[in-house]
């Protein structure tokens, strides 16, 4: 058994008040900002992420350790 990080985000750490339950999980960090850009444009009709936003995904990114 091998410890492997993972970066998550959740919908919800970056909009509480969304109430969506999104939760996207990636091997690096630009892979989940790619994830949860395709997220809020299918979900949240966000045709761009503007920089404020990008910055709260970036500090709402956490690493997980998962036994794989
Ligand atoms: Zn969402």
């Amino acid at each position: 058994m091998a410890a492997k990080q993972y970066k998550k985000l959740g919908c919800m750490d970056v909009n509480p008040a969304g109430g969506c339950a999104f939760e996207v999980q990636a091997e690096t960090a630009d892979e989940v900002m790619r994830l949860a850009a395709d997220h809020g444009k299918n979900a949240h009709k966000m045709t761009s992420v503007p920089p404020e936003i990008a910055a709260k995904i970036k500090s709402a990114i956490k690493t997980v350790t998962v036994n794989v």
